[in-house]
């Protein structure tokens, strides 16, 4: 049974629920603009934060950008001219989020600096909580509360005797000098390998401390020309067909090789190699930079000034692991003292938080914390069997290494929107997906993921505790078309 065969335009216009939106980031800004159009008013965006823009808010360190095209980077409806560059800069992509947030008018829907601490369903109605206060009660939540939202902090010894400054990448601190310093990088994800070839021409020497190696796709990041700009400006369609081919681009070549295309893979893995040893020439430092596991099995980083970077002469790549950290720097288990003035914690996110610490108490008291407690099962990335019109954007095994998160972002949105409809439609007042139904699709997907190259033997912030990898096994395709309309079959529809 599909939405389409119970629905229907006449009753759509029923009712108007009352909807709180969890997270003014990417999606957040996405459902108050997907909501107004669909004539939906009545809702608030709960903000932790005192500004929009999520990852793009909390994230300023020297070097940031975007390793996916802009120009795939962008919501469908709102493409732009003028990105400076094929991976444009985090200012640039956190500007576009207000401009289009602006254009929408958003902000007289946000609350800002209202956390959600607890969210309990009780007689039909999902009542908000910010530490003691109810802040509001509501028919439905689109939780928008974004993936790498929680920093996670290194489990090493006297971090906090360390007497310079000592910051993780997603809270830089902007008032420490960095120019003519001593400064130490723990991590070699995207985020360590972006900071790296930022600052090293700035800084008097860097100690990038590396506990595994991590391959690096080649990737040049020209500018765009005014010329170029101009066939953006003034040929209708231009950027979308860039949008278009670029989208198939992805899918059909990085898209696939993660789910086991090994010619694709073939191709990633030889382009990496070919960077590692036509730009490293030193063959023990080339050594130490060569991963012992396939590339794309941790998220690939796309870099084209790493490898440059960690070869200059005030750059050091530490491989000795880390004993710990005391006043003066950081002591490697060789003995040797690493001496620092600033300490950057690259060392990334907990990717299996989704809303939490937010608690989350479901129909008869289902705490989400239990029913969590051993993996993140959720039907189709969106819905919790017994916590009913709670619908998740990006939640667990969304495509979030695969694709543009905002094209997956607007997919899910319509699949939900439509779920909304039906709620509006008045004969159903609550809607959640079937147990059996999320342990059918979690089945499927489990199975899936053992052609993924995510298994292949790598520790990632992908997987979860049990090692399963929160990811979409399948191709882009497969995602598009789960998405095109919801199977009422696989819901419990409570009227
Ligand atoms: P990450 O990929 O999780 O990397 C964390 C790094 O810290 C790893 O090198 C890890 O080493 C190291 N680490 C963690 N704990 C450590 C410890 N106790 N001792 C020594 N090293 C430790 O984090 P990230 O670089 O912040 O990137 C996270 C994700 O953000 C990316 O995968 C990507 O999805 C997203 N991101 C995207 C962009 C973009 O351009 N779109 C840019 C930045 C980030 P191990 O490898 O040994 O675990």
């Amino acid at each position: 049974m599909s939405v389409q065969e119970t629905s229907n335009q006449e009753n759509a216009a029923k009712r108007t629920p009352r909807i709180a939106v969890i997270g003014g980031g990417m999606s957040g800004i996405l459902t108050a603009i997907k909501l107004q159009e669909a004539g939906m008013t009545d809702f608030t965006v709960y903000e932790k934060a005192a500004s929009l823009g999520g990852t793009w808010r909390e994230n300023t360190y020297p070097g940031l950008c975007c390793d996916v095209p802009s120009h795939m980077y962008r919501y469908s409806f709102e493409p732009n001219s003028e990105w400076s560059h094929r991976f444009s800069p985090g200012a640039e992509i956190m500007a576009y989020f207000d401009g289009v947030a602006k254009k929408y008018d958003i902000e007289k829907f946000v609350k800002f600096n209202s956390e959600i601490t607890c969210a309990r369903y009780q007689n039909g109605k999902w009542h908000l909580e910010s530490g003691d206060e109810t802040l509001d009660v509501v028919d439905i939540i689109v939780s928008a509360a974004g993936v790498l939202h929680k920093p996670v902090y290194p489990d090493i010894d006297g971090v906090d005797n360390f007497a310079g400054a000592v910051f993780h990448s997603a809270r830089w601190n902007h008032d420490v000098p960095l120019d003519g310093k001593r400064v130490g990088i723990i991590g070699t994800g995207s985020t360590a390998v972006q900071i790296t070839a930022d600052i090293i021409d700035r800084v008097e020497h860097l100690s990038l401390f590396q506990r595994t190696a991590q391959w690096i796709f080649p990737q040049e990041n020209p500018e765009f020309s005014e010329k170029e700009k101009d066939v953006f400006r003034n040929i209708p369609g231009a950027m979308d067909d860039l949008y278009a081919n670029l989208t198939n681009l992805f899918a059909s070549t990085f898209g696939e090789a993660v789910i086991g295309d090994e010619e694709q893979m073939k191709l990633i893995q030889d382009a990496c190699r070919a960077n590692l040893e036509d730009s490293v020439q030193d063959p023990e430092l080339r050594a130490r930079l060569t991963p012992d596991y396939q590339a794309a099995c941790k998220r690939l980083i796309v870099s084209d000034g790493f490898y440059a970077a960690i070869q200059k002469p005030n750059a050091e790549l530490v491989t000795d692991q880390i004993e710990r950290v005391e006043a003066g720097g950081v002591r490697t288990k060789d003995g040797r003292l690493h001496e620092l003035d600033v300490l950057v914690l690259a060392t990334g996110f907990d990717g299996h938080s989704f809303m939490r610490p937010m608690e989350l108490i479901g129909k008869d008291g289902l705490n989400l914390d239990d029913f969590w407690a051993d993996a993140t099962p959720a039907h189709r990335s969106i819905s919790l069997p017994g916590f009913p019109n709670y619908f998740m954007l990006v939640g667990p095994n969304s495509p979030i290494g695969n694709f543009s998160l905002i094209d997956i972002s607007e997919r899910q949105l319509a699949y939900v929107m439509q779920l909304i409809d039906l709620w509006r439609g008045g004969e159903v007042n609550e809607i959640s997906a079937k147990q059996e139904s999320m342990e059918t699709f979690n089945a499927t997907i489990k199975d899936a993921m053992k052609d993924t190259v995510w298994v292949t033997g790598c520790q990632s912030w992908y997987l979860d505790k049990n090692g399963n990898p929160a990811m979409w096994p399948f191709s882009f395709g497969k995602f598009c078309e789960d998405m095109t309309a919801p199977n009422l079959d696989e819901f419990d529809l409570v009227s």
